[in-house]
């Protein structure tokens, strides 16, 4: 149950702890602040943004941000209201500070963060109720020479070019399936890089199963007409229905062979041509980031795209009691869908009752979202371009032959047993990369289930030996 703001300021412990400052927490905390509820926004990173609005270092100086982003007015309008209520005392916002653990507590939750240099403090944040949105991070599919230097996934040539105003390579061809293709390479191009393709695995055919959602978000569709026109100045060539099956080069990557797909994404044998390229920026969709809540035991969906997201209600409640979700935690759907998440959580945690336009808006954009997940599905064909000694764990490197002796010999039937057998997934990412490419040779089209993690980052054991972390400091 939500406290009202006299209680809440008379403890403590906040009314609210939003774990993730991306569209999706940053509208939260200035919505919950603007409700009277007091509140902290905690990130891992140093400043709120998140994924869209990640900004250059400030280091860089860069005099125009704006130009690398979509929707700035936006995030700008979000940051002075959050800046308004900490000038107030209503809310805090702590970057660098990284949640590895949440825990339930009699009256709330504890949030256990780590801070500073190499992580080398820990602090409990106290808060009656927590929100997630803690976002999300890029499905890979392996393949033949992924694991090259210049071959980067389609995300993070984004965050080079926001963040570190650099380009992954000056020829780049951009590939994979999903929207996030049609973004980064018109970034690029409009950053000055050459890209002589975008290749897309799928057709776009699914859009046009359900017009009456196309047609009510307007927005989505200008937005694309946008990414298309830059992609058109600029002479990129779109190859739908293709892959990347292989990239080239020995200290770093110096081509990519493209191949047909047929509708299940095998390669087509004989389409093979090869483009040549310094760079590579793949990525076949993302997946929601959601151990923290797993391991508090909330019940999760599978999307249409294979893709594992929280459950939530109506008013974005998860099945745990205090606990809610915003934003890509519930399945990917693009910044606008995680601000009008954001803000309709906020209402739900306050108690406050969320306008009839805030509601429309967000049902349009969730069916948008489930819409895209199941017109970007990866196909089960795709491990067709898989060689033995392709690695499908980068961090342990264990390649495609023994996931497939572990499977076909020893009798693993799921990505757990396979991670026993072979290593895969016991590095430092903990299986984010590898997991749904060994879900997959294990026998399942895409992931199977929550991955449970109990730690939701790498927390160094000095730490942990430490004993009970200190009581979080209010002021700055
Ligand atoms: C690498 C990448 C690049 C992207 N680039 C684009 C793009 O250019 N254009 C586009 O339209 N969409 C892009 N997206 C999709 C984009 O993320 C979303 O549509 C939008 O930003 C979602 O907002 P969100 O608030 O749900 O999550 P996010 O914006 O992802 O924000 C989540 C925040 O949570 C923080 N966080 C996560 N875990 C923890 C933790 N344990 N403790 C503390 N903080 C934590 C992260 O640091 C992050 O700031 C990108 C996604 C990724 C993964």
């Amino acid at each position: 149950m939500p406290t009202s703001p006299s209680e809440a300021h008379d403890s403590s412990a906040f009314d609210l702890a939003v774990v993730g400052a991306g569209p999706a927490g940053l509208a939260a905390a200035v919505t919950a602040a603007d409700l009277g509820l007091r509140c902290v926004l905690l990130d891992g990173g140093p400043s709120t943004g998140g994924q869209y609005y990640r900004h250059p270092a400030p280091g860089l100086g860069a005099a125009r941000p704006d130009r690398l982003h979509h929707h700035w007015s936006a995030y700008t309008g979000l940051a002075e209201r959050l800046a308004a209520h900490e000038g107030a005392g209503r809310a805090a916002f702590r970057g660098g500070h990284q949640v590895w653990a949440l825990e339930r507590t009699g009256d709330g939750f504890a949030v256990h963060v780590t801070r500073g240099p190499e992580s080398t403090d820990r602090a409990t944040v106290r808060a009656r109720s927590v929100l997630l949105a803690t976002g999300a991070y890029e499905r890979q599919l392996p393949f033949p020479g992924w694991t090259l230097p210049g071959v980067v996934t389609a995300g993070g040539a984004q965050a080079m070019l926001k963040a570190g105003l650099v380009l992954p390579g000056r020829r780049i061809v951009v590939a994979g399936s999903g929207p996030l293709l049609l973004a980064a390479a018109s970034s690029l191009v409009t950053a000055g890089a050459e890209v002589p393709a975008v290749v897309e695995a799928t057709a776009y055919l699914g859009y046009a199963r359900r017009p009456g959602v196309l047609a009510s978000v307007p927005g989505k569709l200008v937005e694309g007409a946008g990414h298309g026109g830059a992609l058109l100045r600029h002479g990129v060539r779109l190859r739908p229905r293709s892959a990347v099956v292989e990239a080239h080069g020995t200290d770093r990557v110096t081509g990519v062979t493209v191949a047909r797909l047929d509708a299940d994404w095998r390669p087509v044998p004989g389409t093979e041509r090869r483009i040549d390229c310094d760079a590579l920026a793949v990525g076949h969709g993302l997946l929601p980031q959601i151990d923290l809540a797993t391991e508090l035991g909330a019940r999760t969906r599978t999307g249409p795209d294979g893709a594992v997201a929280l459950e939530v209600d109506a008013r974005l409640r998860t099945s745990v009691p205090g606990l809610w979700s915003a934003g890509e935690t519930n399945g990917v759907g693009g910044a606008d869908l995680a601000l009008a998440e954001g803000e309709l959580a906020a209402h739900a945690v306050a108690g406050a009752l969320p306008t009839a336009p805030l509601l429309r808006r967000r049902a349009r954009l969730r069916a948008f979202a489930e819409l895209m997940a199941a017109a970007h599905r990866p196909g089960p064909g795709w491990t067709g371009w898989l060689r033995p000694d392709t690695d499908v764990c980068r961090c342990e490197e264990v390649p495609v032959s023994a996931v497939r002796e572990a499977v076909d010999e020893l009798g693993a039937g799921d990505p757990r047993t396979v991670k026993l057998l072979t290593r895969a997934g016991m590095g430092w990412c903990q299986g984010r990369m590898c997991g749904p490419a060994v879900a997959c040779l294990a026998g399942s089209v895409v992931a199977s289930g929550p991955d449970r993690r109990p730690l939701g980052c790498p927390v160094p054991l000095s730490q942990l030996a430490a004993g009970p972390s200190a009581e979080f400091d209010d002021r700055p």
